[in-house]
């Protein structure tokens, strides 16, 4: 069965998805089977996999509205072990109308449950706000990793993060873990990173991941040529932040960590 994790925040732009599509290639390097899933209606975790319009079939938008079933919806990758679901929402009025069908916070959950023994990872790949989609998310997971970018107000999207998860607990009646939380972008011995990080660290530092991803310009480069860090650059810093990401999360779930091997990264023949 399946691990599914959330990766949010209700903030923009604290590498939310950079986070969701190269930890979800690290664990498929990994031989993990994993499936990544854009919940959020920009599509941005679709362009970073270098997904067009064209190239696909059912998303998101249709396993929410019942017209077609999760299994349609699944795309293969470069990667062999990597699955994706795109959001696939093209307008505003299918924006406005996943949005209402996401009120409803059980429907993510209940279309999983057909495919998460296929998988050992499910990354959901949040948008910067809470409650719809999110919500749905949530509903769906088994814990979330919280990406902050050192800076202004980062406090107070974690802390506002955590108050949300004790509201799905109460309303899903699950018990939700966190994963963890994980600085991205980071740039150590600037004064607000420096500040930032002592903050977080005397309020969650239990929840604090080891790894932390370092501000690393190839990991954008790899997203407009739509591809993960990995397969763009496996020997930049951002990939290797990543690789020890996934390598971290596997240890907190099997208890050991695996050897990760970038070099026998296994490319899938129908991509
Ligand atoms: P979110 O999904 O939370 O809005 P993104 O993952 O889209 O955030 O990241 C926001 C911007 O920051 C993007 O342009 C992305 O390429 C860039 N970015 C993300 N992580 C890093 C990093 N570690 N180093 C440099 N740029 C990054
Ligand atoms: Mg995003």
């Amino acid at each position: 069965m399946a691990r599914i994790i959330s990766v949010a925040l209700p903030k923009g732009g604290v590498g939310k998805t950079t986070t969701a599509v190269n930890l979800a290639a690290s664990l498929a390097v990994a031989e993990q089977r994993t499936l990544l899933i854009d919940m959020d209606t920009f599509g941005a975790s679709a362009l970073s996999l270098g997904f067009t319009e064209g190239s696909i079939r059912a998303g998101l938008y249709e396993v929410f509205n019942f017209i077609t079933g999760i299994q349609n919806a699944i795309h293969r990758t470069e990667l062999k072990f990597l699955d994706f679901i795109p959001a696939n929402v093209r307008s505003m009025q299918m924006e406005e109308r996943i949005i209402r069908v996401a009120d409803n916070r059980g429907i993510l959950r209940n279309a999983l449950r057909s495919v998460a023994q296929q998988y050992d990872y499910v990354i959901l790949d949040c948008p910067p706000f809470l409650r719809g989609l999110s919500a749905n998310a949530l509903t769906a997971s088994d814990s979330v990793l919280i990406p902050i970018k050192s800076g202004h107000f980062a406090l107070d999207a974690v802390d506002r993060m955590f108050k949300y998860l004790e509201w799905v607990r109460e309303v899903s009646h699950k018990a939700i873990d966190v994963e963890g939380i994980l600085i991205t972008m980071h740039e150590p011995n600037t004064r607000v990173t420096d500040i930032t990080v002592r903050e977080l660290k005397a309020k969650y530092g239990k929840h604090m991941l080891a790894t932390s991803i370092p501000r690393n310009t190839a990991l954008c480069e790899a997203s407009f040529y739509g591809k993960p860090a990995i397969l763009y650059d496996v020997n930049c810093r951002g990939a290797a932040a990543y690789l020890k990401l996934a390598r971290e999360i596997l240890a907190r779930n099997a208890g050991h960590p695996p050897a990760l091997q970038p070099t026998v990264i296994q490319l899938s023949r129908q991509a």
